[in-house]
């Protein structure tokens, strides 16, 4: 695939700071590239440039010299901009699709399902927040102002490519503030995509770059560089830590939107066939690489043995397969590292004692090339394993029993995490009433749909802050106060 051999900077392609390094000889890192490999064929299909400390410090500077300007814009004029980058987003669906095919092994239909259309509803949901959002409001004897909050570090996954860039740099230009991106190592060509497209929008230079490189040399020279005001993060909770610890040093505001291990809890008296069904796609959606996703499904003791049975049909039916197969439900996972961890959880839910219903450790059969993994299903997994307690990003779901609905919350909340969640029960109210004790940023009571304009983000160590709505555009905002 085509790939810039530079970063995007200042309005324009730059070259990498390594590479005129490596022109006057070589040195540490010079003219470093990072391989992007097509999961599904395990072929490197671009390479792009790995930046460094210095290309950093180039784009934090422009977006530093941008930053006036761009605050300075009327909120019509920064509805203009964000519409020309919406209707071009929605115009580049199909290269969309091709490209997060390509380096994530997202199937064609997920890729135009979700990858490609998901960023175009939260753009538009941006706007609509933007054309009514209150900047200033009196207390008292006071009028207080939301102004933008300065530069912002964005750093996203791989996961969910365009969603996770959208759902921070989209806001954060709402709100004011001009945007330095790091995305993901396995994915930088959708990130590449996303500066087309902002650069045919017509966005003033400097307000939005782009710096591709490794988390530990551009992620840490990003969250810890004194010109950027605000660090937006969404990864692993153990990188999470470090972003916090270093935003922390620098005294900068930061979000954190990091791993989560959610339960779906089907209450006696759900639609249980359903609540199954809906239960394992969402925890094999990816690949099971999403961080919302239901890993752990919770089942009374007298639907326990029927869930199962329905779990593992279901299961079967997601056999994977080439990503650019139109059929295809499940594509490999994103990197060879991916697909050993998971093996590995697989194992030790094995070793562990965990019931293996459906799939394993080893390749499926016939994809020898890929990195693929079987869609795995345990049941009898007990709250203290392993597999019930860590995040395994992959297509690996644990079925666990509950006793009374007392046992199921204590299950439901005992673990670190609190991102997401799903509530079945026969009366709405009753899933309602059982959704508002769980630990958990946001739960679907009976398969409720995702709606792009509520608040995103986690409980306990799935995180700080939220994304998406009004309450994404409020993390790029801060307030002044005048006193009359
Ligand atoms: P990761 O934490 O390894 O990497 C995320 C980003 O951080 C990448 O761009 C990476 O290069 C960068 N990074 C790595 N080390 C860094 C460092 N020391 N300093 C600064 N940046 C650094 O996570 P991943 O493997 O890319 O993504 C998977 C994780 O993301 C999972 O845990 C998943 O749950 C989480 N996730 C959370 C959400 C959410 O909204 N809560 C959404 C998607 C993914």
């Amino acid at each position: 695939m085509q790939a810039h051999q530079g970063h995007y900077i200042d309005g324009a392609w730059r070259p990498a700071a390594s590479a005129s390094a490596s022109a006057s000889g070589p040195g540490p890192g010079s003219g470093d590239v990072i391989e992007v490999v097509n999961p599904a064929t395990e072929e490197v299909i671009a390479t792009v440039p790995a930046g460094t400390a210095e290309d950093v410090d180039a784009a934090v500077a422009a977006a530093r010299s941008a930053a006036g300007a761009w605050r300075a814009t009327s909120r019509d004029e920064r509805l203009a901009a964000l519409t020309r980058l919406r209707d071009g987003l929605a115009a580049q669906q199909d290269e969309i699709s091709a490209t997060v095919l390509a380096e994530l092994g997202s199937p064609l239909r997920l890729a135009r399902a979700l990858h490609s259309t998901v960023p175009v509803a939260v753009t538009t949901s941006v706007l609509e927040v933007l054309a009514e959002f209150p900047f200033q409001e009196k207390v008292g004897n006071s009028t207080v102002y939301l102004e933008p909050a300065g530069v912002v570090g964005a750093i996203t996954p791989w996961n969910y490519p365009l969603h996770q860039i959208v759902a921070k740099v989209v806001p954060a230009l709402a709100a004011g503030c001009p945007v330095v991106l790091k995305p993901a190592e396995n994915t930088p060509l959708t990130a590449q995509l996303f500066a087309e497209i902002v650069h045919h929008a017509g966005l003033p230079a400097g307000t939005f770059n782009l710096v591709t490189g490794h988390g530990t040399v551009v992620g840490a020279a990003l969250a810890e560089h004194e010109g950027v005001d605000v660090v937006s993060f969404t990864g692993s909770t153990a990188v999470g830590r470090r972003i916090g610890a270093a935003a922390g040093r620098g005294v900068k505001r930061v979000s954190l939107e990091l791993g989560g291990k959610s339960a779906n809890v089907i209450l006696p008296g759900a639609d249980l066939a359903t609540a199954v069904k809906v239960g394992v796609g969402n925890a094999f959606l990816n690949a099971g690489q999403t961080c919302s996703a239901w890993t752990r499904m919770l089942v009374s003791e007298a639907d326990y043995d029927e869930a199962v049975a329905l779990a593992a049909k279901t299961a079967e039916r997601y056999a994977p397969g080439d990503p650019a197969n139109p059929s295809t439900r499940l594509g490999p996972l994103v990197s060879a590292v991916q697909r050993e961890r998971v093996r590995d959880y697989i194992g030790t839910g094995i070793a562990e004692g965990a019931r293996l219903v459906t799939g394993g450790a080893d390749a499926p059969e016939g994809l020898d090339v890929g990195f693929y993994v079987r869609p795995t299903v345990f049941a009898d997994v007990e709250p203290g394993m392993t597999i019930a307690q860590e995040e395994i990003f992959g297509p690996v779901l644990s079925i666990m029993r509950y006793r009374d609905k007392e046992h199921a919350l204590e299950i439901a909340n005992g673990t670190a995490y609190g991102l997401s969640g799903g509530v079945w029960a026969a009366d709405p109210a009753e899933a309602a009433a059982f959704a508002r004790q769980m630990e958990a940023g946001q739960v679907d009571i009976n398969g409720g749909a995702f709606n792009p304009a509520a608040p995103f983000g986690g409980y306990k160590d799935s995180g700080v802050g939220r994304e998406l709505g009004r309450f994404g555009l409020e993390e790029f905002l801060q307030t002044q106060s005048l006193q009359f």
